[in-house]
């Protein structure tokens, strides 16, 4: 993480922030884009901790997205509970709350773009016959992955049948991308990690990359910070990013939470909603979790500027190498 290069925030930066993400921005643009199925949990606090002092470090701007394509996953008052929770415990959005649902233009643009150009194929399997495909080809998925899909619309539907979902034909070509929270730089093929990987879904909705991919280029977001649940649709995201010709963001993630039984903190291992009464209480325990130590401040606005500082001189320190950067490091 480079101080210098990216501040360039000084007078007239948001006069050059261009929209259309087709340029890139003369200062740095991070964002937090949580999903309203529930409240914020300690997990989440986190996520949107990084991205905040991430920004602020950087003097450049902070948005907010909320994610509520998936209708049937959304809770209703979440969004408006998030958003509310956040402004309580300080965070101020340096633009208008961008919505995914009003948005499904956007995205539709961009899937049309990616078939024009042949990225894009109908598939008809049910998730039942990608299952049974890949026990005849004797593939195993790992219970918390999602099966790579083996290619059995790839060169046409078979007879009878019509498209439920749309996939992304991703090539063998290496994905290459840098996780800044270690420095170190990954490379991922597709055809082995994921696939062809849908876009917009049987029940016409569209993917979560897809959509990821059309809002930080449409807000000219250069800086990704969050969770490193994430880190496995990065290459996916990158992959996009160039179909589209859109400029890659720096991607930053941080370890999760964990709940008691191991796996990332959600409501179904014990995450309980923020308490706002106390929200000095949460957010130091956020910090630490961020390896930002103790940070005893009486007050909220206090708080965040010793937070900050702190961040500031983790971003001014070189990157750290593989080996220092593995405790801090999610399993
Ligand atoms: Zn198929």
């Amino acid at each position: 993480m480079h101080l210098e290069e990216e501040t360039g925030a000084g007078p007239g930066a948001r006069e050059r922030f261009v929209a259309d993400g087709t340029k890139r921005p003369g200062g740095y643009v991070g964002r937090f884009a949580p999903s309203p199925s529930g409240p914020l949990h300690a997990g989440s606090l986190v996520a949107a901790m990084a991205s905040w002092l991430d920004a602020r470090a950087h003097r450049g701007r902070w948005l907010l997205r909320i994610e509520d394509l998936d209708e049937p996953r959304n809770v209703p008052g979440a969004a408006e509970d998030i958003l509310a929770t956040l402004e309580r415990f300080g965070f101020v959005a340096d633009g208008p709350v961008v919505w995914q649902s009003r948005r499904h233009g956007a995205y539709r643009d961009a899937f049309d773009r990616l078939k024009s150009a042949g990225h894009v194929y109908g598939c008809a399997c049910t998730r039942r016959e990608i299952a049974l495909a890949l026990a005849r080809a004797g593939v195993r998925t790992d219970r918390h992955a999602e099966p790579v899909y083996p290619g059995t619309c790839r060169e046409g539907l078979p007879p009878g049948r019509s498209p439920r979902a749309w996939r992304a034909r991703v090539d063998a070509r290496p994905v290459r991308w840098i996780d800044h929270h270690d420095g170190i730089e990954r490379i991922e093929s597709l055809p082995q990690s994921c696939g062809d990987f849908v876009l917009l879904r049987a029940d016409g909705i569209w993917a979560y990359q897809l959509a990821v991919v059309v809002d930080d280029g449409a807000a000219g977001v250069t800086n990704v910070v969050r969770g490193a649940d994430l880190a496995s649709s990065t290459a996916r995201q990158v992959r996009l990013q160039e179909w589209l010709d859109l400029p890659g963001p720096r991607y930053l993630h941080v370890p999760v939470v964990v709940g008691g039984d191991g796996e990332k903190l959600s409501k179904q291992n014990g995450a309980r909603a923020l308490d706002g009464r106390a929200p000095i209480d949460e957010l130091a325990r956020a910090a630490a979790h961020l390896g930002l130590g103790v940070i005893d401040a009486a007050g909220i606005g206090r708080f965040w500027e010793l937070a900050t500082e702190r961040w500031a001189e983790r971003v001014r320190r070189p990157a750290p190498s593989p080996r220092s950067a593995a405790p801090d490091r999610a399993p």
